[in-house]
């Protein structure tokens, strides 16, 4: 394979935050986080980023500079007058279920996302999970991307539904998880919502299901990829955008190298970004995802190939009825 060249290829727009986590383990208060800090960190294992969002006065120049050394160019990340977004959580004792205890837009409330010239060309964009409006202000200012990959949450999906469904006329994927589905397709059964959404626009959908793995639909059917299983879980925040990020990190990467952007490919995007997102939990916030390094990453695909690996005489067991 080619090295892949040093232009950015994917432009990655979401929240900056601090967040303030309550773990089984212990409380965390201002921890780095935001649906684009984890995306960006993901993505940058396999190709060159625009990361374009808002932070506050109060956001550390330094937290910056490790974007800038994973490969992250903040060209398009604004520093606003105020505080940045803040986003606080609380999950159960088995790290099953959360609640959002609090959302401050801060900065978010007046971003106008505005992206640097040569980042309007990149041909992937993944929209983070932001305020669906600012989402498609972003795809008004892009040049025909070759794949939109779009993340929310139920905060918008109940929230904002009108804006929403315009900018699912424009996204080819959306990755948004179980229950979200279910809220967003509007039935209980998650084959039918992803049917349902489908129909709103997005030829591809992701659901994640946590622990339980990632289901991609698509015109031709469904393919399933379950997750690492891990003996140690300390912090499920940002799994999500882990996943995203290390999705549409790999497609970029595909393509970047010459290869084809295809139905196999998704499915192998899907299996990276459920590796990356089994290293996002291993530690609180993006600090795995910061230590972490490629042959970490091989290594676990490796496990992970292992863990789907079926012999395929089960195909071929003659003595059936
Ligand atoms: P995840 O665990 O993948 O759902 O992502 C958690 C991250 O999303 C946290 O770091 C939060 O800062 C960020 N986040 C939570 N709610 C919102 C929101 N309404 N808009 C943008 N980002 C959010």
């Amino acid at each position: 394979m080619k090295t892949p060249p040093r232009m950015s290829r994917l432009l990655i727009v979401g929240s900056v935050a601090f967040d303030d986590l309550e773990l089984p383990t212990g409380k965390h208060d201002n921890v780095w986080g935001g649906s684009a800090s984890y995306a960006a960190l993901a993505a940058s294992l396999f190709t060159p980023i625009d990361l374009v969002a808002v932070i506050g006065e109060d956001f550390p120049e330094s937290q910056l500079d490790t974007m800038r050394r994973h490969g992250v160019r903040t060209e398009g990340v604004e520093r606003a007058k105020g505080k940045s977004f803040r986003w606080a959580g609380r999950y159960d004792a088995t790290l099953s279920t959360r609640v959002t205890l609090d959302t401050q837009l801060n900065v978010f409330a007046d971003f106008r996302p505005k992206i640097p010239g040569a980042a309007r060309r990149a041909p992937f964009v993944l929209l983070g999970n932001i305020h669906p409006a600012l989402q498609l202000e972003v795809l008004e200012q892009v040049e025909k991307p070759r794949l939109v990959v779009a993340d929310t949450m139920n905060f918008w999906i109940t929230g904002e539904p009108a804006t929403l469904k315009k900018l699912l006329e424009r996204v080819d994927v959306l990755v948004i998880n179980d229950e979200e589905a279910r809220q967003l397709g509007d039935h209980h059964n998650v084959s039918r919502a992803a049917a349902n959404i489908r129909k709103m626009g997005p030829k591809h959908l992701v659901v994640k299901r946590g622990e339980f793995g990632a289901l991609l639909f698509d015109p031709e059917g469904t393919f399933f990829a379950p997750a690492y299983p891990l003996e140690d879980v300390l912090d499920p925040t940002g799994a999500g955008d882990t996943f995203a990020g290390g999705f549409l990190g790999y497609l970029a990467h595909v393509d970047a190298v010459g290869g084809s952007v295809d139905r196999a490919a998704f499915r192998r995007a899907i299996v990276a970004g459920s590796a990356l997102a089994s290293f996002c939990v291993e530690d609180v916030g993006p600090n795995r995802l910061l230590t972490m390094t490629g042959q970490n990453l091989r290594d676990r695909l490796g496990a992970f190939k292992a863990l789907v690996h079926v012999e395929h005489e089960l195909d071929a067991l003659t003595f059936l009825r």
